[in-house]
């Protein structure tokens, strides 16, 4: 196998137990009962459900061929890492990036929505604890120059995104428009429907629309050029290693994300630091570019995106107040759910997907002609992000659903107790379009915030 691969399989450790197969999405796990499996790198689309999911470790009882400090290696985790060293793992930058904040590079780090939920119980916290202040005080005290946060691109994806949708309806583009927002349906979409691209928004994710602005705006605020910012992306993900690295995800050949840390490598720079988490003071991210509103804050739920959008696109296109903040319609769980929204007299048939195996339908129909729908939100984790690769492992299978359903009644929670719920009311985003992108889908905004799917990686 190659051992650049992001997620890799450890056939002295695996037991051949099959969860890992059970759980990937695109059945890219082979290998028969009872002995180790491999991941086909032709089709896994890097979700980083079998890592989540496994739960074979090498004992301290039973001696390996490799011993546990190379394996350490392997994986690139700190020398004083104590947890166990499962079979599935994914590569990791937690050093790297450690090392670059000791060195005093000048850095701007963002975290995505479902981190705030769940990084508290790697440190004993309930399930679900909300932290974003604990988080942006960690960070600081990490060593991170400028903490911003990714729910502010998120409130920029609604605006571009928005704004591209109703363009396409407007202009008889092509229908239904697909999210972009998940890097593992994007890859899964490259590699199985390279002829039904056109459909996926051209949006970057917000993972990379912030890395662009870091490097941009961001940039110019501090009074710094484009390469001397690092720029560095806490997520829930494991697929969004492969996001930031994926040749498009540059502006004028600089990075718009240099490293990305899963919330279990944070919390192991957070551990490595010596910070106290659940004794950290809440603090506040840093304005401009950590300033969010409720709807940016839920991308990190499946129907979140959409209900962003809906939102918004609701007080665009009628110039009224929408008549319920909270849209229960698009909420769930794994699987499909639709839905339909009237505005000015126009029906709009949405439909929002968690779990890839839900999407193909979709596909196999727009291919015969068929299609019901004008925008299709797609994640690939069963909850969303809450439930992404990359966030802390919930070993128990039975545990799996309530530590899910309580991650996404934090975020809920704190979208219901933000000031500002929609994105187009979020002052930052607005003062960013004034002083310096102009306008959704303008000039500026389609070279950094956009870009062209369709090349296999
Ligand atoms: S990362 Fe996801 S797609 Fe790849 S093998 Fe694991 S579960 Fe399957
Ligand atoms: S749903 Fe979220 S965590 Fe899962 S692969 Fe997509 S972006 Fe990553």
């Amino acid at each position: 196998m190659n051992d650049t691969f992001i997620i890799q399989i450890d056939e002295e450790v695996c037991t051949g137990c099959g969860r890992c197969a059970e759980v990937c999405p695109v059945n890219a796990i082979e290998g028969a009962q009872g002995t180790p499996h491999v991941v086909n790198e032709a089709k896994c689309v890097l979700c980083g459900q079998c890592v989540q999911t496994c739960s074979a470790f090498a004992s301290v009882f039973e001696a390996r061929p490799t011993s546990d400090a190379r394996k350490k290696q392997q994986r690139n985790l700190f020398a004083e890492n104590a947890e166990p060293l499962f079979a599935a793992w994914h590569t990791g930058d937690a050093p790297e990036v450690a090392a670059k904040l000791a060195q005093g590079v000048f850095s701007m780090v963002q975290c995505a929505p479902a981190v705030r939920v769940a990084i508290g119980e790697e440190f004993g916290m309930d399930a679900g604890a909300l932290t974003p202040g604990k988080l942006a005080a960690a960070l600081r005290r990490a060593g991170f120059s400028r903490v911003y946060d990714t729910n502010f691109a998120a409130d920029l994806t609604i605006m571009e995104e928005g704004s591209e949708l109703l363009k396409r309806i407007a202009e008889g583009g092509t229908l239904p428009m697909f999210t972009s927002c998940c890097p593992a349906w994007v890859r899964y979409a490259e590699l199985n429907y390279p002829d039904l691209l056109g459909h996926l928004s051209s949006c970057k994710s917000p993972q990379q629309m912030a890395g662009a602005v870091f490097k941009s705006y961001g940039a110019q605020l501090d009074g710094r050029n484009p390469e001397d910012v690092y720029s560095v992306a806490v997520m829930p993900c494991t697929c969004k290693k492969y996001e930031a690295d994926r040749p498009e995800m540059q502006n004028d050949g600089v990075r718009n994300v240099d490293a990305v840390l899963t919330t279990r490598e944070l919390a192991a720079i957070i551990r490595h630091c010596g910070i106290d988490f659940a004794s950290l003071p809440e603090e506040e991210f840093d304005t401009p570019l950590g300033t969010y509103s409720g709807a940016g804050n839920i991308f990190g739920l499946t129907g979140g995106v959409m209900e962003a959008a809906l939102r918004t696109a609701y007080e665009l296109v009628t110039g009224k107040a929408v008549p319920q903040t909270e849209l229960a319609y698009v909420r769930g769980g794994e699987g499909l759910r639709k839905a339909e929204l009237t505005m000015n007299g126009r029906t709009y048939r949405v439909a929002v997907v968690a779990g890839l195996q839900y999407v193909a339908p979709l596909f196999e129909d727009i291919r015969k002609g068929i299609n019901e729908f004008d925008f299709i939100e797609v994640m690939c984790c069963p909850q969303g992000c809450i439930s992404g690769g990359g966030q802390p492992k919930v070993l128990l299978p039975y545990q799996r659903q309530s530590v899910y359903e309580a991650r996404k009644a934090s975020l809920y929670h704190h979208d219901s107790a933000l000031q500002c719920r929609k994105s187009h009311e979020n002052k930052q985003v607005r003062k960013l379009y004034t002083e310096y992108l102009g306008e959704p889908l303008g000039h500026l905004s389609h070279t950094l915030l956009h870009t062209r799917y369709g090349t296999k990686h």
